[in-house]
């Protein structure tokens, strides 16, 4: 028997400049920085993980930097943008805070809660939520613990069959919740970055660069459910990776009918599992398989810290 995501995991996007991502995930939205490592997958670019303090499930944000990327477009099949949660007094502070860095930001309103839509450098389409959310913030970056970031809230979809989409959701666990327009709300059953809202509009197709989100990470219960969802999607005739040892966790992908590419993840041993908690994300972590190389890979990275 599968277990019901409780939420997201993480969410990880393509950028093109490593260390202007580092500046605004840091300086400006306090994050942690967690992880600094290279992409399992071509280990001459860097994978950077922004989060709390142990950069815990449903709380982080990952990058892949291309230097050479070119722009992305937002459009169908992707996400069209990365909902972050913050205390619902807190938006004023938000909305000067960005100005102040020459961010330009929008007010909005969304089933009830007030929030605040930009961008990254790279065009990422980021909105900050004014919700309560029970996750510990990193309270140890410039923004103050009273006001800072609560994890993922949430993220928009824009699929090109959003049947398709709705039904891998629910098989993952989440439930229709609201509608409102053309926005459908899936919520999954935990108590953190538990919303996927689908949008069924008219929208261009999408060009994967720059400001795009690469896939939406969901939280799996164990490896062994990873082979059992493997299978379950593998018999649907979805597109399915196999199990994969991210080192901080387990995961598969699944491109779904819809063209959202979702990952299931494990939640342990989690991004603080490999390296002190008081020095996350400080040096250069590599994989034990990528180790012997790291003279090699050092110098192809480009310098995050001023
Ligand atoms: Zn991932």
């Amino acid at each position: 028997m599968l277990t019901d995501t409780p939420g997201i995991h993480h969410v990880s996007v393509v950028v093109r400049d490593a260390a202007a991502v580092h500046r605004l995930y840091t300086e400006t939205l306090g994050l942690r920085c967690v992880k600094r490592t290279v992409n399992f997958e071509d280990k001459f670019t860097y994978h950077l993980y922004y989060g709390n303090e142990h950069g815990d499930p449903g709380t982080v944000l990952t990058f892949f930097p291309y230097p050479d990327e070119v722009d992305g477009r937002v459009g169908r099949p992707q996400v069209a943008a990365t909902a972050l949660a913050v205390p619902p007094r807190s938006l004023d502070y938000w909305e000067d805070r960005l100005s102040e860095r020459g961010v330009a930001v929008e007010r909005d309103e969304r089933f009830g809660d007030a929030l605040l839509r930009f961008s990254d450098p790279d065009g990422t389409r980021l909105e900050l939520v004014g919700t309560d959310a029970p996750v510990d913030p990193w309270d140890e970056g410039p923004v103050p613990a009273e006001y800072a970031i609560r994890g993922i809230h949430g993220v928009s979809v824009l699929s090109v069959d959003p049947f398709q989409t709705a039904g891998l959701l629910e098989t993952l666990g989440f439930d229709l919740e609201a509608q409102a327009g053309d926005r459908v709300r899936y919520r999954a059953p935990g108590d953190h970055a538990t919303v996927v809202d689908l949008l069924d509009r008219e929208a261009p197709f999408g060009r994967e660069g720059a400001g795009s989100v690469h896939h939406v990470a969901v939280r799996a219960a164990s490896v062994d459910e990873l082979h059992e969802w493997r299978e379950l999607f593998a018999e649907r005739g979805y597109d399915v990776s196999r199990v994969k040892d991210r080192q901080f966790f387990h995961s598969l992908y699944v491109r779904e009918p819809g063209g959202i590419l979702f990952e299931l993840a494990t939640e342990s041993p989690g991004v603080a599992a490999v390296e002190p908690l008081d020095a996350l994300g400080e040096r250069l972590y590599l994989p034990p398989q990528f180790e012997p190389d790291r003279e090699m890979i050092r110098p192809q990275l480009p310098p995050l810290d001023p």
